[in-house]
Order: structure tokens, then C-alpha cells, then sequence
């Protein structure tokens, strides 16, 4: 099995996810396939491999619109984004079936992904009347008012696995704030975002949404390394992150980086091991194959649970149906990509020869199609050793360490044994206790009872600790990371 990565024409399907500079779609002479993970021999769409050159045109668009949008109140750009979300949720069904031809995730996940963009418009210019907000402060220095200023061009660099909600998250508030953008797709899956982009590209002056797809390490380098882009909003790898933080220096740029995880959840002796517990647990773990940044990637129980947990929990994950994510039998789909998958095959045979048991359970919903996509078992692994790549690695798939533990003290060390720090959770029927003990992880949010996708919803602040990321989206602080604090003072003690 492989990608297709050939460059080809777009003649054999008509969607294309082109480089869009100030409304106008250019043609490109350079274009990828968009194969469907579920069946890689099926081009679903193509994206453009944009340039340097189409990045000095996205900028310069963004740069010349930036005077107008940024001079409008906060309140006209609301409304327009507000017209903007009407228009796109016309189109959220079939997009959502677009994304998981793309994508490979089951619909249902494909429609609140597609979705993503309207719920998160609306969030963000309902907090209009907040954001305009001075703070003044008079006393006896004089008068000092403390107010946001929009930063100027900013890129928005997406991953592949909630293609469209993340990037609407970076997205909205820049827009709010009064930022124009360049907005990079990531290359797995770029298609529904595009038509996202398209529509509201349109609902707004040219200028203010531009796009070019691309490969990371060209277009999304040179937007990286650009001096007029002011602000670097990327959701991604640790890895990449860290090229961002390097590329950024030398024009010190103003970075939101969201990157990966490695989430322990936490059961603890006061848990009850229940049917809620388990099937909030596998959703946890196995939604999207396990492709989700704050999924649970690692499961430690209290040792007088332990066994009765790993039966129940392997009993559970058997239930799963692994397949085509159009077909609503599926409970899983496939990897997204080569690359994942068989980072994550690996990752399992390697597993297995460390002579830790892994149990691979689950059903193969069309065993005849199997092989022509990215398609993997989910797979319940006990018996490792501590320093096991499965346990300090981000799979990204559809596998679950579970280790035992004595007490809380040895919990939580292993939990904050990570230079990950993106999310966690505990369980418990003491919830007064769940959150003594989330106080204690290292992590940017700490769920009781719950951690899975909607755990952290578009108004809670979320990013990580330590190499999990800087800065923080989500919620209202996510307009103050896409706005320069200015103070302006008039003193009269002086
Ligand atoms: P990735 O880092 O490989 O790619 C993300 C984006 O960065 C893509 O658009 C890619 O083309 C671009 N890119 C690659 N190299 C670049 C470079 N040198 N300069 C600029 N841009 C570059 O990540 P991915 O594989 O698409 O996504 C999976 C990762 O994203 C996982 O680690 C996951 O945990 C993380 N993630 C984090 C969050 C979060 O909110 N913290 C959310 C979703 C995914």
C-alpha cells in the first residue's frame, strides 16, 4: 500500500483544493492526489503544492487588506462572521462525507468536525461585547487605559486529524480580533476545509482569508520565516513545533503552538470499574483510531482494579468494528496516512517483541477490502516495562498500554512522567478528590470522569504544559493571544 504522491492532473476529479490569494483561486501547474484511507486507490480530490512565491502573494494580500478589516469595530466583523456561519453550514453534510473520504474517521465525527467552523464563528462574535471591553483605570497616577490592538498578518498552519474545527479555532478569534490570514491546510486533508475557507473567504473583503496548501516544509517554512507575518497560530506535532520555534526566531514572531500528547488517565482505588467507566474509557482511547491530540494514550489502575479492568476494558475494545468510515456499521475508521500507519504498526510488532502481551481484538467490518487501506485492530498491551516506547511516545493509533499502580503518590509520578503535558484525567466516585489529585498532574486540562473529544469544549482554555505547547486557545483567552495589549497613560503625578 502507498500513497499516491505522483503529481498528476486534476482531470480525472473535480475537487481541488487550490491556493486562493484575495478570493481569486489560482490554478496550479504542481497538484497532489487526495487518496481515501479506507481504500488508497481512490483519489478523492487533489491539493495545490503552493510556493514561496504563492506564500509573498497570500502575505501581501493579507498585509494590503489588514488596514480595512482592522479599521472596522469589532461588532461589523461579528456580524460578518456571523453571515459567514449561516452560509457554511449549508454545506456541513456533504462536507462531512468529503472529510471522511479524506480523512478516514466515521461520519458522525466527520459531521461535528465539518460542523466545528459554524459552532466556533458564533462563539467567538458572541463575545464581541467582551473583547471591546477597555480596562480604565484612574487613581492617583492619572489614567491609564488598557486596551487590544489586532497584531497584523497571521498564519494558521493545520494538521490532518480534525482538519476543520482546528483550524476554525485558530482561525475565528484571529479574525475577530481584527487579523487578516494565511491559512495552511495540511496536506493529508485539505479538501473540506478548503470548501470551508471558500465560503468564507467570500463573506469578507478580499484579502482577509487566504490559503495556500502545500508540504510543511515549503510553504509552511516560508510562511514561518516571512517578516510580515506577525503571528504564528500551529496545531501539530512536537517536532514541528519545534522547526516553528526555530524558523520564528530570526523575525520574533508571536507563536501559539498546540502540539502533542501523551494523556494518562488515572483510575483510582475510590473508582467504581463500571459499564460508564469502561465505555467512556474506550471512547476515550479509540475515537478516530486514537488519532485525537488529547486522547487517552496511556491507562494506569489502581492494582485492586487491575485485572477486573483489563478484562472488562478488552471485552469492550472487542466490540469494535474497524472499517469504512461511511459505512455506519463502523465504530473506527482507518489511519489517516502511510506514515502513521505504519509508525503505529511498528510501534505494535516492536511491542510485541519486547514480550509484553498484546491482545488484538475487534472486527474487521469488510475483511475483503481490508488490506486496500489503512485499517488496524484495536489492541490492549499489559506487561510492559516502564520505559517501553509504547508508553512514552504519542501513538497516535489504535493501542492502549494499562499498567497497574499501588497508590496515588506512584500514580501521579508516572502520570507527570512525561515531557508531554496536554491533557489527563482521574477517576473516581470522590470527585472533591479527583480534583486534589488533577492539581497535582502536569497538564494544561485535567478532566474527572470524562476524557474524550467535547471533555474540552470551544469555551474552555486549552494547550499544554511543558513540550505539549505554548500559549492557549479556546475561550476567551484565545482573542487575547491574537491581540497585542497596549497601554496607553496619561499620568499626572509626575
Ligand atoms: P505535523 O506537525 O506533521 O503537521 C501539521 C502541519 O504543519 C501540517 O499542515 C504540515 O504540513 C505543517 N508543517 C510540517 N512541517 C512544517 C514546517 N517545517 N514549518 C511549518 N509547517 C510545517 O502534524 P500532523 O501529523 O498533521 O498532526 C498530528 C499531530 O498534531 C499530533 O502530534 C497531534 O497530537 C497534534 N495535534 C495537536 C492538537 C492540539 O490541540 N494540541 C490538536 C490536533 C493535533
Amino acid at each position: 500500500m502507498k500513497d499516491a504522491t505522483t503529481n498528476s492532473t486534476a482531470s480525472d476529479q473535480q475537487i481541488v483544493a487550490p491556493v486562493t490569494v484575495a478570493r481569486r483561486r489560482r490554478d496550479s501547474s504542481s497538484l497532489k492526489p487526495v487518496t481515501n484511507p479506507a481504500q488508497v486507490d481512490e483519489v478523492v480530490g487533489h491539493v495545490a503544492l503552493g510556493t514561496a512565491e504563492d506564500v509573498d502573494d497570500a502575505v501581501a494580500a493579507a498585509d494590503e487588506a489588514f488596514t480595512a478589516w482592522s479599521a472596522l469595530s469589532a461588532a461589523e466583523r461579528a456580524q460578518l462572521l456571523l453571515e459567514a456561519a449561516e452560509a457554511i453550514e449549508v454545506g456541513v453534510p456533504d462536507r462531512a462525507r468529503l472529510l471522511t473520504r479524506e480523512n478516514g474517521k466515521i461520519l458522525q465525527e466527520s459531521e461535528a468536525d465539518a460542523m466545528g467552523a459554524v459552532r466556533i464563528l458564533r462563539y467567538y462574535a458572541g463575545l464581541v461585547e467582551e473583547y471591546t471591553q477597555d480596562e480604565v483605570i484612574e487613581d492617583a497616577r492619572g489614567r491609564i487605559v488598557l486596551t487590544r490592538r489586532p497584531m497584523g498578518v497571521g498564519a494558521v498552519i493545520v494538521p490532518w486529524n480534525t482538519p476543520v474545527l482546528l483550524a476554525f479555532l485558530m482561525i475565528a478569534p484571529a479574525l475577530l480580533a481584527g487579523n487578516t490570514i494565511v491559512v495552511k491546510p495540511s496536506e493529508m486533508t485539505p479538501l473540506a476545509l478548503d470548501d470551508t475557507l471558500r465560503i468564507l473567504a467570500e463573506k469578507l473583503p478580499p484579502g482577509v482569508v487566504n490559503v495556500v496548501p502545500g508540504y510543511g516544509d515549503q510553504v509552511g517554512s516560508a510562511l514561518v520565516r516571512h517578516p510580515r507575518v506577525r503571528k504564528i497560530s500551529f496545531t501539530g506535532s512536537v517536532d514541528t513545533g519545534r522547526a516553528i520555534m526555530r524558523e520564528a526566531a530570526s523575525t520574533v514572531k508571536n507563536l501559539g503552538l498546540e502540539l502533542g500528547g501523551n494523556d494518562p488517565a488515572l483510575v483510582l482505588q475510590s473508582a467504581t470499574i463500571d459499564d460508564e467507566l469502561i465505555s467512556e474509557l474506550i471512547r476515550g482511547v479509540y475515537q478516530s483510531s486514537g488519532q485525537i491530540c488529547y486522547g487517552v494514550k496511556r491507562i494506569y489502575v489502581h492494582r485492586t482494579h487491575y485485572d477486573d479492568f483489563v478484562d472488562r476494558f478488552t471485552q469492550a475494545a472487542d466490540q469494535i468494528v474497524v472499517g469504512d468510515g461511511l459505512d455506519a456499521q463502523s465504530t473506527i475508521g482507518p489511519l489517516n496516512n502511510e506514515r502513521q500507519y505504519c509508525f503505529v504498526k511498528d510501534l505494535i510488532e516492536e511491542t510485541k517483541l519486547s514480550g509484553a502481551v498484546v491482545r488484538t481484538v475487534g472486527k474487521k467490518l469488510d475483511p475483503a477490502t481490508w488490506e486496500g487501506g489503512y485499517f488496524l485492530l484495536p489492541s490492549v498491551v499489559t506487561d510492559l516495562s516502564p520505559d517501553a516506547n509504547l508508553i512514552t511516545c504519542e501513538q497516535f493509533g489504535p493501542v492502549v498500554p494499562v499498567m497497574p499502580f499501588d497508590d496515588e503518590e506512584e500514580a501521579v509520578r508516572l502520570a507527570n512522567d512525561s515531557e508531554f503535558g496536554l491533557a489527563a484525567s482521574v477517576w473516581t466516585n470522590d470527585i472533591d478528590h479527583g480534583f486534589e489529585v488533577a492539581r497535582r498532574i502536569e497538564a494544561g486540562s485535567v478532566f474527572v470522569n470524562i476524557h474524550r473529544v467535547g471533555a474540552s469544549d470551544v469555551s474552555m482554555p486549552f494547550g499544554g504544559f511543558k513540550q505539549s505547547g505554548v500559549g492557549r486557545g479556546h475561550g476567551f483567552v484565545a482573542l487575547e493571544e491574537n491581540s497585542e495589549l497596549q497601554t496607553l497613560a496619561h499620568r499626572t503625578d509626575m
